[in-house]
């Protein structure tokens, strides 16, 4: 008996490992698009994180050496502060992020989280300091309890309605027919792409990491979602550092720092009202995005 259930509860262990790795995976499809070769250096020290400040100090990256894409970024995030990258498409933003997460490693300069170089130390650790808020968060085919608790399966009740609650979604499952209970995913009942969000800000929240990355939906949500999401995302910035890969601008005019890249450079950063009184590239995507919002309006109000 003994013989039997032995490998078969370390299939279930190893079946349990794959599954987390694909969603893992999954989550990080769009902002961590492909995993590289990059092992711990030998006796690598476990990231510390005190307060979490984020040091980016002249990096350069290239995915392929006959094009430089980030070329002398350097940047601070203070702890508990939250950073907005903007710019245009293939400026560079995502890399950023994947480069924190050190899904690469910089060609030059450095990356330091409290003064900890991401090279030296493990990856788990850094993984476990930091928490993804994917444009797409995936769902599996469970109840929406599992959903949440994901990653963290010893969570208890409370603690899975408190990060609920926290992400705005709790008042939302206690209304549907099952309530915590209800399944979800493509066999269950399926979510809109705001409420599959703020399942993923629930996640997050549980995993309570003190660093954040959030990879904010290119596409644009009603307004009404838009401000449930941008509730539930300031409750998740509160006390924790946050890098902002932003698409939007009128999502990040209260960030305590607006960096604007253009072909991997920072090309100005500022609060939004500095950055508009500059008159420049910043001012310039703000007058360009705010017609375009307003002439979507029009033709909303038009259609009703
Ligand atoms: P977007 O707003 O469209 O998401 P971005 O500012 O996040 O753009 P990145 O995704 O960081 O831009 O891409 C920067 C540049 O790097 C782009 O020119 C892109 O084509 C290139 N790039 C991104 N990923 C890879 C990769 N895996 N291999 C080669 N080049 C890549």
């Amino acid at each position: 008996m003994i013989q039997i259930t032995m490998p078969l509860g370390f299939l279930g262990t190893v079946y349990r490992e794959i599954r987390q790795a694909l969603v893992d995976m999954g989550e990080m499809f769009d902002l961590l698009q492909q995993p590289a070769e990059i092992t711990d250096k030998p006796g690598a020290d476990v990231l510390n994180v005190q307060g979490g400040t984020i040091a980016f100090d002249d990096i350069s990256f290239h995915y392929d050496a006959t094009r430089p894409i980030l070329k002398g970024v350097s940047l601070t995030v203070p702890a508990g502060h939250t950073v907005a990258l903007v710019g245009p498409s293939g400026s560079g933003k995502s890399t950023i992020g994947r480069l924190m997460f050190r899904f690469y490693d910089v060609t030059g300069g450095s990356i330091r989280i409290d003064g900890q170089d991401l090279r030296d130390v493990t990856q788990k650790s850094l993984h476990d300091a930091i928490g993804v808020v994917p444009q797409d968060t995936v769902l599996f085919n469970d109840t929406i309890r599992y959903n949440i608790a994901y990653g963290r399966g010893n969570a208890t009740e409370d603690e899975i309605i408190a990060a609920a609650k926290g992400a705005k979604i709790h008042d939302f499952i206690m209304d549907l027919p099952e309530g915590y209970d209800t399944a979800v995913g493509e066999r269950g009942l399926k979510l809109s792409g705001g409420e599959k969000q703020r399942v993923g800000i629930a996640r997050t929240m549980l995993k309570n990491p003190p660093i954040l990355l959030l990879d904010e939906a290119t596409s644009a949500l009603d307004t009404q979602t838009e401000r449930d999401i941008q509730t539930s995302l300031k409750a998740i910035a509160q006390g924790r550092t946050v890098i902002t890969i932003a698409h939007r601008l009128s999502t990040i005019v209260d960030a305590d720092l607006i960096v604007v890249l253009e072909q991997g450079e920072v090309i100005e950063q500022g609060h939004h009202e500095d950055l508009l009184a500059r008159r420049g590239r910043y001012a310039a995507m703000w007058a360009h995005q705010s017609a375009e919002e307003q002439r979507a309006d029009e033709e909303d109000a038009g259609a009703a």
